[in-house]
């Protein structure tokens, strides 16, 4: 071989080594990249439920715990690795009768769930702190601490008393979400089943939402109905937000909000964040059976789906759980999740699209089914060419801008 082939051909071979060691590494670069980005930016989850499982009073916050099917999806030493800076933990309340004694039930258990949020950051001091401003979430970030932002998901626990969303201010709430599966006194709820008719928002709803205005709570359309949604859009004076909810073009489902309805928030100055529910994202193919098997348990639990009983709710998702394991369905997948980021930043722009996981209350998808597995959705939003910059909105900019413009619109009112 002359000396001018073996150079070329150790040209070529070099050439393909290195070709070969990037296609490898890529995904590995993205990932650190990924990483390096969730160090140095402020990310923000807008909603979890895993209060429900603190009330228990088993599910200890400082352990490490594996996910799967009835493993808990967020903890302290999990939100640290996946680089999550803010949680907001909800106080989840389900809907029972609109009776004194089911106010002051759902009252209880609202504060109960505040209490358990309190607990966590008492016992780790060191790890997590309460937060209730964007000033909070900085500092703690900064301080390498975990933020604890608490919502209330479901309007029920104010029952028809006005003065309670002050008691909740007072506690350090600074989302509400107006209602949940049925509807309350404020406005009807996206899946009420026994009452279809929709009339929006109520008149104590419209006083609920300028009372949130007046204070500075985040008024959080999820779960709404479409007139409700409509209303509040009208209605409040501040920006607001749907802390957990996807794009209904991309998957017809009721819990997600249309093109007029995200036009609409653009307006209000709001965001949306996408949420990690597979069936929010991803149309499941159709299967009678299943479609039949979910309907008749629907129907056998119609009446105490939302019941504070434990045992019941307990019963009702081993039952769904079954169902499941006999007509599995797809999940949908972390690029399906940044298909619906890619719409919305289409539709109305960078500026008003977040992620909102619903952990713990439904939430997980192939590629991030835990709270650890965050940087695979950063990973994705690379890939397809977003900016440090535009991810840093989507991670929390975003939501943390509606929370002062909603702050400043407070302080507006009452100076
Ligand atoms: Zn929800």
């Amino acid at each position: 071989m002359n000396d001018k082939r073996r150079v070329s051909l150790i040209g070529i071979s070099a050439l393909l080594i290195l070709f070969a060691s990037c296609a490898g590494t890529n995904e590995a670069d993205l990932l650190e990249r990924a990483r390096v980005i969730h160090d140095e930016v402020l990310t923000v989850d807008t909603h979890c439920d895993t209060p429900m499982r603190l009330i228990r009073g088993e599910y200890d916050m400082g352990e490490r715990h594996e996910s799967g099917a009835r493993g808990g999806k967020i903890d302290l030493p999990r939100m640290k690795e996946g680089g999550l800076d803010a949680e907001f933990f909800a106080a989840f309340v389900g809907q029972g009768e609109l009776t004194p004694e089911g106010y002051a039930a759902a009252r209880e258990r609202a504060d109960r769930m505040i209490d358990a949020v309190e607990e966590m950051c008492s016992r780790y001091p060191e790890l997590v702190e309460k937060a209730t401003t964007p000033e909070d979430a900085e500092r703690l970030e900064n301080a390498g601490k975990r933020a604890a932002f608490i919502g209330i998901e479901n309007g029920y626990p104010i029952g028809r008393d006005l003065g309670l969303v002050k008691h909740f201010f007072d506690r350090g709430v600074r989302s509400i979400t107006l209602c949940h599966g049925g509807d309350n006194d404020i406005c009807d709820s996206a899946t009420e089943r026994r009452n279809p008719e929709d009339e929006g928002l109520s008149e104590f709803g419209r006083a609920v939402v300028e009372e949130c205005n007046r204070l500075g709570v985040m008024v959080d359309l999820s779960h709404l109905s479409e007139r409700s949604i409509y209303d509040v859009l009208e209605h409040s004076r501040a920006p607001v937000f749907a802390s957990h909810s996807s794009v209904r073009a991309l998957c017809d489902h009721p819990r997600n909000l249309t093109d007029d309805m995200l036009k609409k928030l653009k307006e209000n100055g709001g965001v949306i964040q996408i949420c990690l529910v597979s069936s929010f994202l991803k149309t499941p193919e159709p299967n009678p059976e299943r479609d039949k098997a979910r309907e008749e348990l629907r129907e056998q639990y119609s009446t105490s789906a939302d019941s504070e009983d434990e045992g019941v709710r307990d019963r009702m998702r081993q039952e769904y759980r079954r169902i499941l394991e006999k007509h599995p369905m797809e999940r949908a997948t972390v690029k399906d999740l940044v298909n619906h980021i890619d719409y919305v930043v289409r539709l109305i722009g960078v500026a008003h699209v977040g992620i909102g996981t619903d952990f713990d209350g439904g939430g997980g998808i192939d590629g991030c089914d835990h709270v650890g597995e965050m940087p695979n959705i950063t990973v994705e939003l690379l890939r397809r060419g977003y900016s440090k910059e535009d991810i840093a909105k989507i991670w929390g900019g975003n939501v943390m801008r509606v929370l002062r413009d909603v702050i400043e619109t407070a302080a507006g009112t009452t100076s």
